[in-house]
């Protein structure tokens, strides 16, 4: 019998989970609305998989916010009521399987340094830019988790001193001008018009408030781009999350204006992720297996 591992994604919106075999091969997976008492609800979603796939061997739980995930516990989640909650120890208990608890955009990084867009290189930052921005780097061959586990965190980093406001209380942090919400907030403001992020990309050739709005997530993107490099020169950059979709619309501009501000040196590959959306399960399952002390991922591809 080949033993199973089960990753779980909690998150803001949903909670996404997913049972992969020893050869990598999901044999099972669904997802519930987020809400209520969030950590109850986990460890009785654990608790139920165990029972359904007994030969579960190993459990990974990721979660936003601030993880400390050497001893298993969220500091802080917002939205989640997670706070100060040991979750490792709680699945754990509640299944009796060992656990893991891991921080989403780090089990994201993990996932496309194991099966995704990172294979083979010892370092990398990889930037998820979705409804907001943050980085996972994987520095000789370690995710950095930082000395508060706060690293990667640089959608808050400002980009254009006085810029626009912050959801953060900062002005002209990158997020505000790059992650999707930021185009199309930023779109709407200077045209009147609310569209979305991918409705912005698609009037490029044709609206100059696009094209302004696009030019300029592209500039904030390579300014962050050019502070990574220089600090921890990565082997490569991985971008993800909801914008990534754009591809070479995005990812293009954003090459030649690195090539700017990086006169001296030549900048590293910007490639896309190749996981998507399901990187963070994926990134959960590995350490499921990782929990139970296993290696098998290492031979797994999606
Ligand atoms: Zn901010």
């Amino acid at each position: 019998m080949t033993a199973l591992y089960a990753g779980i994604d909690v998150g803001g919106t949903s909670v996404k989970w997913m049972i992969v075999d020893e050869a990598g091969a999901a044999v099972d997976q669904g997802d519930f609305t987020s809400g209520g008492e969030i950590s109850a609800r986990v460890v009785e979603l654990a608790r139920s998989l165990v029972t359904e796939h007994p030969d579960i061997a190993g459990v990974g739980v990721i979660c936003p916010g601030i993880v400390d995930e050497g001893n298993g516990k969220v500091l802080y989640a917002a939205n989640l009521s997670l706070d100060g909650v040991p979750l490792a120890a709680l699945v754990e208990q509640a299944c009796s399987r060992p656990t893991l608890l891991g921080h989403d955009g780090r089990a994201a990084g993990l996932a496309e340094a194991v099966l995704g867009a990172g294979r083979g290189v010892d370092s990398f930052a990889m930037m998820p830019i979705g409804t907001g921005i943050s980085v996972a780097l994987l520095l000789n061959g370690e995710l950095l988790p930082g000395s508060t586990f706060c690293a990667g965190e640089v959608g808050h980093a400002p980009i254009f001193p006085d810029g626009e406001e912050c959801l953060c209380g900062q002005k002209g942090c990158l997020e505000v001008y790059a992650s999707a919400k930021g185009i199309a907030r930023r779109y709407a403001r200077l045209s009147g018009e609310d569209i979305g992020a991918r409705a912005v990309e698609a009037r490029l050739g044709t609206d100059p408030i696009a094209r302004e709005v696009w030019d300029t997530a592209v500039t904030a993107l390579a300014i962050s781009f050019t502070h990574l490099i220089l600090a921890v020169d990565p082997e490569r950059i991985i971008v993800g999350g909801g914008l990534c979709h754009a591809g070479e619309i995005l990812l293009d501009p954003v090459r030649k204006r690195l090539a700017e501000f990086l006169r001296w040196r030549q900048a590293p590959a910007i490639v896309a992720a190749e996981l998507g959306g399901a990187a963070g399960r994926w990134g959960a399952a590995i350490l499921g297996c990782q929990a139970a002390g296993q290696t098998h991922f290492e031979r797994w591809t999606v």
